[in-house]
């Protein structure tokens, strides 16, 4: 069966509804009240993340202008906004065998270790200094060494490995163990076990790594600029970063997270932990989830380790490619101020907001962003659905 044809032959009427139900029928028409009212302090940083193991495809470029369009909008209702952005740098390196097995035990190569991250953080810092001239909103970078080489957030490490047993089985359902791990420090081998399986952590707080290859090595979580070496697996930051922003007397944090994460990991990896008795937290997590970019499935636009080499090849060539990297946006006439204007228009009507975008869509949209037109011009009127 020829699936273009099958994909080709289903018309529709180019009209985009708004039911509204769940988030986007309470907070449909302010959303920024809602999070200003929650929030008492003056300062607000809102927290962005991402692995830099690709190009930034329209998926992360619509999360990050989103972030940038609620600071804008929380600095108008008269908050001092700066936006972080995070470097999962401790991600693997898709080209150096991402996950590979010996003896039953998963290994990766960080980004960090490989530097491969530096290809691509460079456009990541372009969309992000141009988002920040466009909104007004300042930003920081931040890598993972300096998030863990804070006396802080190894208490709030220290605080989870004494409790590994409890939060293994919940931050690892398939392996019961937390996941950190760091790189074996011998050149030009830095194997690390992701899983952290082999780990021995001992009375002196020092965490044993073992390398496959060249034995057992020690990271002192008293030591800073030791810890500064280790590497988290997602949900470990997620649930520190958690516990940072939620005792961090000098700002409230907002997280603004792409929506694949929302729901079922967040309730299990996130929540259930925070309420699972000995973690406390005085400010409880603000998170806002940013629109999935879906692909003509339905899935979201994803990462290139996650997908065959050959994926999206059906966009190649067409007026959609620059959906898939930065480079190709540049050279397709639409620019980050089109984004921009789109996310910003999802945080000033929200209830644009709680729902996720069709490439197809979404392409509209940029396109009456750059002629200026009204965004969502064959919109239909908006039915309560909840
Ligand atoms: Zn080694």
């Amino acid at each position: 069966m020829d699936h273009s044809v099958l994909a080709n032959s289903i018309r529709h009427n180019g009209i985009g509804h708004h039911p509204l139900g769940a988030g986007s029928y309470y907070f449909k028409d302010n959303l920024v009240g809602w999070l200003c009212d929650r929030v008492g302090e003056a300062q607000i940083r809102i927290f962005i993340g991402a692995q830099p193991n690709s190009s930034p495809h329209m998926g992360n470029i619509c999360n990050i202008a989103t972030a940038f369009a609620l600071g804008q909008q929380l600095q108008t209702a008269g908050k001092v906004v700066c936006v972080c952005f995070d470097v999962v740098d401790t991600a693997p390196t898709p080209e150096l065998d991402g996950n590979q097995q010996i003896d039953g035990v998963t290994y990766q190569r960080s980004l960090r270790w490989s530097q491969a991250d530096q290809v691509h953080l460079g456009q990541f810092k372009e969309i992000l200094a141009e988002f920040s001239r466009t909104s007004g909103v300042a930003f920081a970078v931040r890598k993972q060494a300096e998030i863990l080489a804070s006396t802080v957030a190894l208490e709030h490490l220290r605080n989870i490995i004494s409790h590994r047993a409890q939060l293994g089985a919940l931050l690892s359902p398939t392996t019961g163990h937390i996941g950190i791990h760091a790189a074996c420090p011998v050149d030009a081998c830095g194997l690390s076990d992701k899983g952290g399986i082999r780990n021995r952590y001992l009375e002196n707080d020092n965490i044993l790594f073992h390398c496959p290859v060249h034995g057992d090595f020690a990271i002192s979580l008293r030591d800073p600029q030791q810890a500064a070496r280790l590497e988290l697996n997602t949900p470990m930051p997620n649930l520190l970063r958690n516990l940072l922003f939620g005792t961090d007397p000098a700002a409230h944090w907002i997280q603004v997270i792409g929506a694949d994460y929302a729901g079922f990991y967040q309730e299990q990896l996130l929540w259930r932990p925070i309420g699972a008795g000995d973690i406390r937290l005085e400010k409880l997590p603000l998170i806002v989830y940013s629109p999935q970019i879906l692909d003509w499935s339905g899935v979201k636009l994803s990462k290139s380790l996650y997908v065959e080499p050959s994926a999206y090849s059906y966009l190649r060539g067409t007026n959609l490619e620059y959906m898939l990297s930065y480079e190709l946006l540049r050279a397709s006439g639409l620019t980050l101020e089109h984004i921009y204007r789109v996310g910003y228009h999802w945080i000033d009507q929200p209830r644009k907001l709680f729902r996720a975008y069709s490439i197809y869509h979404l392409h509209d949209l940029l396109t009456a962003a750059k002629d200026n037109a009204k965004l969502s011009p064959l919109e239909d009127t908006e039915k309560n659905d909840g």
